[in-house]
């Protein structure tokens, strides 16, 4: 079963930066300050009587939490220590900027049972950082996300491809770079306008066009089957839609859909199943079967995988489930052949250095 995570929202707190893109109030829906330790303490017992057989793990997210003062951090995480000691929390996770996490902070956060930290990376090309006025280095992100893993604490990483500068090309050499630096999972935020943001302006302005709904989630797509193919886990993909998002004229432009891990997923079954498909003499009648909790991935939303195969060609004439094929696997076959593939092992996209 997976860990119960009870997050609490500190947006934009301690974060003495203003990236491009960042209106942490508008993705958290939070406009209030730190929560109390009351507060925080009154919340983990209502989510643990509601769900009192599983794991629970504390998140604070957003902002940055390691810049915050010290004696902030100490009363948050000191608000969980006792749960922890009674063993009604596991653990705390918390996420930061990569400059925030030198040896010392890494010991404090040890010794208040921090066992995860997410490293907001973004993206590992230097000029997309600088244009996105990240004020660190994609040096200083690897460098922090292998301190973190050395220190012992679990580590993912935070990417937001489609800012100023970024192509697909670097969008995937920044998922390569997080995992072959020891990332053990990964968040994969599509970039979106948001407004009362820098972006926002450049947007206006016409300077900036950040790829749609389309383009992101087949850039996604193939982010997740590279994290897929290293066994790292993607714990989520897009925006949560929290209640700010939800506001009119909050996203001004982007790839934001409130089910887009579904829409990615979907995706990256409709490339594998094109790919097999092109190794048949013919695409007429074709049969496709996958593992029954895949089904509504396979077909995609609103069965739009069969509507754009059947465009491009690809007439899949009955899709069927099998319970004894893997959840990754899919086999497409006619009269004359039959072909098996896999969203994990099969190499679905060829290599590009141009985009
Ligand atoms: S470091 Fe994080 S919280 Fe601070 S401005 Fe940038 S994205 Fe927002």
């Amino acid at each position: 079963m997976r860990p119960l995570i009870i997050p609490f929202f500190i947006p934009h707190a301690g974060c003495p930066h203003t990236c491009l893109f960042c209106n942490q109030h508008l993705i958290s829906g939070v406009k209030q300050d730190l929560p109390s330790a009351e507060l925080i303490q009154e919340t983990v017992q209502q989510w643990l009587a509601r769900s009192p057989d599983r794991v629970a793990e504390v998140a604070f997210y957003g902002g940055s939490f390691t810049l915050l003062p010290r004696k902030q951090q100490e009363q948050l995480l000191g608000a969980v220590q006792s749960l922890i000691e009674q063993q009604k929390i596991k653990s705390v996770r918390i996420s930061t900027r990569p400059d925030a996490l030198d040896e010392a902070v890494l010991a404090f956060l040890a010794n208040h049972k921090v066992t995860t930290i997410e490293v907001g990376v973004q993206s590992l090309d230097d000029q997309v950082l600088q244009q996105s006025r990240r004020g660190h280095t994609a040096a200083e992100s690897l460098a922090a996300i292998q301190r973190v893993k050395a220190a012992g604490f679990q580590v993912g990483a935070q990417l937001l491809p489609g800012l100023p500068g970024d192509t697909q090309v670097k969008a995937l050499a920044s998922v390569k770079g997080v995992i072959a630096a020891g990332a053990e999972f990964v968040r994969i935020y599509p970039a979106v306008v948001l407004s009362g943001t820098a972006l926002a302006d450049q947007f206006n302005a016409g300077q900036y066009q950040p790829p749609g709904l389309e383009q992101g989630v087949k850039n996604c797509a193939r982010m997740l089957h590279l994290c897929l193919q290293a066994g790292i886990p993607v714990i989520r993909i897009g925006l949560q839609a929290e209640e700010g998002l939800s506001v009119d004229g909050a996203i001004l432009a982007g790839c934001w859909h409130p089910a887009l891990g579904q829409l990615v997923k979907a995706q990256l079954y409709y490339d594998l199943v094109e790919m097999l498909a092109g190794q048949f003499l013919s695409t007429e009648g074709l049969q496709l079967v996958c593992h029954p909790d895949r089904l509504s991935e396979v077909q995609g939303h609103a069965r739009d995988n069969l509507i754009h195969w059947q465009q491009s060609g690809i007439v899949i004439k009955k899709v069927q489930t099998d319970a004894n094929l893997q959840y990754d696997q899919v086999l497409l076959s006619n009269i004359q052949q039959k072909c098996r593939g896999s969203i994990i092992t099969t190499c679905i996209y060829k290599e590009r250095s141009d985009a």
